[in-house]
C-alpha cells in the first residue's frame, strides 16, 4: 500500500525524496537523488525536478516556496519542531539561497480544540511559544500548533495559506491521535 502510493506520487511528481523524520531540527539541503532517505525534519532544494515529501498524521506538513523560484522546502512541524525552531532555520537557509518573498502552505493537521495535552507539555510549549495556548471543547489544556506556526510565519514576513482541515475530526485524513497505528498524509513540493 505504502509502496504503491509512493509509486503513484513518483508518477505524478517525478523522483521524490522522503525523510526519516526524527522530531529534531536537522535541515538537509538536497543536491541530487539518493536511495537513502536523510535523517531530517526539513528538506530544501534548488534543483528542479526533485520533489520533496513530508509525511504526517496530525503534525503539520509545511511547504515553502519563493516568488523567484530559487528554492523550495518541506518541513515536518510537530510540537517539538515548533519549539526547536526548525521552520526559522529552514527559512534562513532559503533566504541565504536568494529567496526574498517566501510563501508557506500548511497542510491538514490536528487543530487547537482537539490536541489535548498534559500540564507538563502544555507549559513547555506555551512557555516557549505563547501563541500555542489553547483549550479543548471541554475546557482542558490543549495546544494550537497551526495557529502558533501561522503567527510566527507572519511575523517573519511569510505569506501564509492555512488549512481549514483538522485531521482528528475529518475521517478522510489519517490521525495518529484518533487511530493509533495509521498511514500518513504526504505533503509534496518541487521546483
Ligand atoms: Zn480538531
Amino acid at each position: 500500500m505504502v509502496l504503491e502510493n509512493r509509486k503513484l506520487l513518483a508518477a505524478n511528481f517525478g523522483p521524490t525524496i522522503y525523510m526519516n523524520q526524527m522530531h529534531g531540527d536537522t535541515v538537509v539541503v538536497v543536491d541530487g537523488l539518493s536511495n537513502q532517505p536523510p535523517n531530517a525534519d526539513a528538506l530544501v532544494t534548488q534543483q528542479s525536478g526533485i520533489a520533496l515529501a513530508v509525511l504526517v498524521a496530525d503534525c503539520i506538513p509545511l511547504l515553502l516556496w519563493d516568488d523567484e523560484h530559487t528554492s523550495v522546502g518541506a518541513i515536518h512541524v510537530g510540537r517539538r519542531g515548533l519549539v526547536n525552531g526548525i521552520t526559522e532555520k529552514t527559512i534562513g537557509i532559503m533566504r541565504a539561497m536568494g529567496a526574498n518573498q517566501i510563501h508557506a502552505l500548511l497542510g491538514p493537521s490536528i487543530c487547537g480544540r482537539c490536541y489535548e495535552v498534559g500540564q507538563d507539555i502544555y507549559q513547555e510549549v506555551v512557555g516557549a511559544i505563547p501563541y500555542a495556548e489553547s483549550v479543548t471543547q471541554r475546557g482542558s489544556l490543549a495546544l494550537d500548533l497551526p495557529r502558533a506556526l501561522i503567527m510566527q510565519l507572519q511575523e517573519w514576513g511569510i505569506i501564509v495559506t492555512p488549512s481549514t482541515i483538522c485531521t482528528f475530526e475529518d475521517p478522510d485524513f489519517y490521525s495518529y491521535r484518533r487511530d493509533g497505528v495509521t498511514g500518513r498524509q504526504a505533503g509534496v513540493i518541487r521546483l
